[in-house]
C-alpha cells in the first residue's frame, strides 16, 4: 500500500496520529491496533449491532439499501480520525481510508458498479473545503477503476444530522436528496464516511432506486 505521507504535502503538513498526537501517520500503528474492525454480530443489511440481516431497525426504517460494508466500528481512535477528516480539512487522509475501505471482492467488480457520493450541500461545502465522501469516492475510483457519478444532489440545507436524535434523523432527512443526473444503472456502491443510524444512506438509497439503481450497497469508512 502506498504510504499516505508520500508526496510534497507531507514536507508542507507532517502527518500527525488524530488519537495520540504521534508524529508519523494519521493513525499510528499502535492506535491503529486500537480500532476494531467492523464485523461480529451485525446486520448485514444496515450494519447495526445486534441483528444477522432485515433487524428490527431495517424493518421499520430499511426499504431501499441492500447491504452495507464497514472498514471499522465507529469506536476508539477511529472517532477522532473522522472528526479530524471531517471538520479539519485533512483530505490527505482519504487515500489511505479509502484504501480500508474496499472489500477483497471488488477486485473482481461488475462492469455495471458505479461509485456515487453522499453529497453534501454547496453552502456547507464551501465552509468545509471539500466533501469527504466524494473524497473517499475519489480515491476509490482510483484504486479499482470504477466508473464514479455525482448521481445525487442536496435537496435542501437540513440541520446538520448530527445533532439530532436517531429518532429525528429518520425524519430530518427525508427529501434531502435529488437526483444530480437523469438516471442511473446497475449496481451502486453509496460512498460515506460514517454512518450512525443509517437513516442518510436509506434515503439517498430510495432516490437512487427512483434513478433507475438495481441495487444500492452502501461501503462506509465507520459504522456506530
Ligand atoms: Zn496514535
Ligand atoms: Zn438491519
Amino acid at each position: 500500500m502506498r504510504h499516505p505521507l508520500s508526496g510534497i504535502l507531507s514536507l508542507l503538513y507532517p502527518a500527525k496520529c488524530v488519537a495520540c498526537r504521534r508524529s508519523g501517520a494519521w493513525l499510528c500503528a499502535e492506535c491503529l491496533q486500537r480500532c476494531t474492525p467492523f464485523g461480529g454480530a451485525r446486520c448485514a443489511k444496515c450494519g447495526s449491532a445486534g441483528g444477522s440481516y432485515d433487524c428490527s431497525t431495517c424493518r421499520v426504517y430499511i426499504r431501499n439499501l441492500d447491504g452495507l460494508r464497514a472498514a471499522f466500528e465507529y469506536a476508539g481512535p477511529v472517532r477522532p480520525l473522522v472528526h479530524a477528516f471531517k471538520y479539519r480539512n485533512m483530505s490527505g487522509a482519504a487515500e489511505w481510508m479509502a484504501g480500508q475501505m474496499i472489500p477483497t471482492e471488488l477486485t473482481s467488480a461488475r462492469e455495471d458498479d458505479v461509485l456515487v457520493p453522499v453529497p453534501m450541500h454547496p453552502s456547507r461545502q464551501r465552509n468545509r473545503g471539500y466533501n469527504q465522501a466524494a473524497a473517499l469516492c475519489g480515491a476509490i475510483r482510483e484504486r479499482t477503476g470504477l466508473p464514479m457519478a455525482l448521481a445525487l444532489q442536496r435537496a435542501h440545507l437540513r440541520e446538520a444530522q448530527a445533532r439530532l436524535s436517531a429518532e429525528q434523523r429518520w425524519i430530518n432527512v427525508h427529501g434531502a436528496f435529488a437526483p444530480g443526473a437523469s438516471a442511473i444503472e446497475g449496481r451502486v456502491l453509496l460512498i460515506d464516511d460514517v454512518c450512525t443510524t443509517g437513516a442518510t444512506l436509506e434515503e439517498c438509497a430510495r432516490v437512487l432506486k427512483l434513478m433507475g439503481a438495481a441495487q444500492v450497497t452502501a461501503l462506509v469508512f465507520a459504522r456506530a
